[in-house]
Parts: C-alpha cells; sequence; structure tokens
C-alpha cells in the first residue's frame, strides 16, 4: 500500500552547537554554547519540514535537557510516528514541540501556507512584525546599566533583568529604574523570590514579576502578587491548559509566557495563550535562546493579536554570531520581523549545517 502524501517518511535529528555572542546568566545558571537538537522530517510525497527542541543542555529550567531530549526523540518520539502511531511519552514537551513542528512546517509547505497565516485562521489576523522585550542576564551594574541602554537604542520597548533575591541584583533593578523612570521594565526570577525580595521589588514600578516562586508554588505566589501588588507573570508554571486554569483561579497569574518549546508546540501554545487572553490576562512568547528554526516557529505565535505583551524574542543577531539560518532582523521601528513564506518561514542554510552540526541520525519509515 502506498502511504498518503503527508505521511513522514523520514526524519534526521541534528545535534547543533551555536556560541553566544555574550554568556546569558540567570537564576538556573549560565548559557555560553547553546546545544540545540535540529529535527528534519521528510514526508512521503518528498515535502521537507523543520523544527527544534529548544531544551538546555543541563536540566536547570525544566527537567529537560538536550541530550535526553536526544534519547528520547531517538529511541521513542521518532519510531513511534515513523510506524504511524501517536507518541505515547509522558512529559518532554520540548522534545515532542520539535517533532510536532516539523510535521506542521512540512504539511504547511506542502499547502503553501505560512505557520502565523494557519495559526491566525482561529486567533485572529497576525502582524508582520511584533514588538519585543530584551532580556538581561544577572551582572555587575556596570554590564547591566550598558546592556539596558544598547537595547532602548535598538527599539526594545521592555527590558526585563534576570534576578534573584542577592542584593546586588535588586540593586541593579533599583539602578535602572532611576536611569529610566518611563521604561517600560519587567523583571525575571526564575522561582527564587521571598517577601523581603517581593517587597523591595514592589517599588519599581515593573510591568510584571516573572515567575516569583517555583513552578508548583501558585499559592506562593499568588501570595505575593495579593500581598505586594505585583503583576505576577508565569512562566515555568504554566505547562497546560490545566494548569493556567489552576493558577488564573488562585490569582496567581496577571500575564502568561507562552512558550511553544514549554507547552509542546506552537498549536498548545496557541491554545494556552487564548484561555489566558480570554481570562483578560496579558500574554507574551517567552524565549528560550532559540536558533533561527525555533525563533520563527514562535514568531508566528507572537504575531497573534492574543499575544498583546512584547515578545522576549529578538534578532538572531542579539544572541548569536552566526544563526543556522538566515537572521531574524528587526524592522526600522525595532519591530521583530515575522519570516513571510510557508511554513515557518526560514530554513537552515547548508553551509551553516556544516559548521555548527557535530552529531546526525537518520530514521526511516
Ligand atoms: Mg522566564
Amino acid at each position: 500500500m502506498t502511504p498518503p502524501a503527508h505521511a513522514p517518511a523520514a526524519v534526521t535529528l541534528l545535534r547543533v552547537a551555536l556560541p553566544l555572542r555574550t554568556p546569558l546568566r540567570s537564576a538556573h545558571g549560565t548559557e555560553e554554547v547553546r546545544h540545540l537538537v535540529l529535527v528534519r522530517m521528510e514526508l512521503a510525497d518528498g515535502s521537507v519540514g523543520w523544527g527544534e527542541c529548544s531544551a538546555l543542555e543541563r536540566p536547570t529550567y525544566t527537567s529537560e535537557w538536550s541530550a535526553g531530549a536526544w534519547s528520547v526523540l531517538h529511541d521513542q518520539l521518532v519510531p513511534e510516528v515513523l510506524a504511524g502511531e501517536e507518541p505515547d511519552v509522558v512529559g518532554h514537551p520540548m522534545a515532542f514541540a520539535a517533532l510536532t513542528t516539523a510535521r506542521l512546517d512540512a504539511d504547511l509547505r506542502r499547502r503553501g501556507v505560512a505557520l502565523a497565516a494557519e495559526l491566525g485562521q482561529a486567533h485572529g489576523r497576525p502582524a508582520p512584525a511584533v514588538a519585543r522585550g530584551a532580556v538581561i542576564g544577572r551582572g555587575g551594574p556596570d554590564d547591566v546599566l550598558a546592556a539596558v541602554e544598547a537595547r532602548i537604542h535598538d527599539g526594545a520597548s521592555l527590558v526585563k533583568l534576570k534576578v534573584t533575591p542577592a542584593p546586588d541584583d535588586l540593586d541593579n533593578v533599583a539602578r535602572v529604574r532611576a536611569a529610566w523612570p518611563d521604561l517600560v521594565l519587567a523583571v525575571d526570577a526564575n522561582g527564587t523570590l521571598d517577601a523581603r525580595a517581593a517587597s523591595l521589588l514592589a517599588e519599581h514600578d515593573l510591568a510584571y514579576v516573572e515567575q516569583p516562586r517555583p513552578p508548583d508554588d501558585l499559592l506562593g505566589s499568588a501570595e505575593l502578587a495579593r500581598r505586594f501588588g505585583l503583576r505576577v507573570a508565569l512562566d515555568e508554571s504554566v505547562t497546560s491548559v490545566d494548569a493556567l486554569r489552576s493558577a488564573l483561579a488562585l490569582g496567581a497569574a496577571q500575564v502568561v509566557n507562552v512558550k511553544p518549546a514549554r507547552l509542546g508546540g506552537v498549536r498548545p501554545a496557541a491554545e494556552v495563550a487564548r484561555v489566558a487572553a480570554d481570562a483578560g490576562c496579558g500574554v507574551f512568547v517567552g524565549g528560550m535562546l532559540e536558533s533561527g528554526i525555533g525563533r520563527a516557529a514562535a514568531l508566528a505565535l507572537a504575531a497573534l493579536p492574543i499575544c498583546d505583551v512584547p515578545t522576549d524574542l529578538g534578532p538572531s543577531a542579539q544572541y548569536l554570531a552566526r544563526d543556522v539560518t538566515d537572521p531574524i532582523e528587526l524592522d526600522a521601528d525595532g519591530r521583530v520581523v515575522v519570516p513571510v513564506g510557508p511554513g515557518i518561514g526560514v530554513v537552515p542554510r547548508a553551509d551553516r549545517l556544516d559548521a555548527f552540526v557535530h552529531d546526525r541520525s537518520t530514521l526511516t519509515a
């Protein structure tokens, strides 16, 4: 029997290592080289699609990590998909997202439809470019102030500082606020805040305080929001629509960070964004230091009108000396341009794959 044209015929997994322009330091560690797993899927009719697994090198942000993602893709998810089965794996949303995005990209290319337009059918007309926030890692005061100035200069409409309760981090927030009283300023604590730090941050008119308490501590995030009048943005806590509904019922989220990687792909992420927006929450698409592949897919989501807070996604040049794709760029107003064209709108360049891929494996149906 001939397989249907849209059936997956072959999947290649590629391990890439992309040097970051500047290491990013946050509560959960420092990233210097971005280790990613790219997925290339070929359908029976020859259509090809790409996806990216954005898990970090070590399991410090969530429990996924790039080597683990490679294993679960290679040994479980890809064989199941090639056998025509529904993937049967608990967890591993970033590995899952890589595979589902590659399949969606291939299918959309086959149909000549852009991902943003596809998502827009259910969620409203996508914008051609999106306002962005700049995420600035932990560091000394001079470095942080210089980074904020540079990002304001190139058009960021929000600046977010990575923080912990350490006095140096909290002093940096006060310094930035003093230097730019009108700046739209936010912080991301990656689950580390205590009441004292929250009370100090409450003095700085922050657009939001991201993930103040650990992922499971929804009551703690709700309490900090209530006690100090903070607008809490949840990131790690929001793993599904159900988790979001619990957070909303408790008053633990006034803003939601949707990341296609954390939520298992752009379609489930769009569903979370829809539920959050309908509940009156602010919504933005967070970043995972993606390559152009993951960044393009996430931008298609960020372009939807349900995402009304500046995205963390920035131009390739802000993070990487060289991207695997043609670079994601800014427009004249400093907004990130959403790639046009079928599927996610970008493909890896062969010369860049040669330079950055250090392992690959192809599985066939
Ligand atoms: Mg975050």
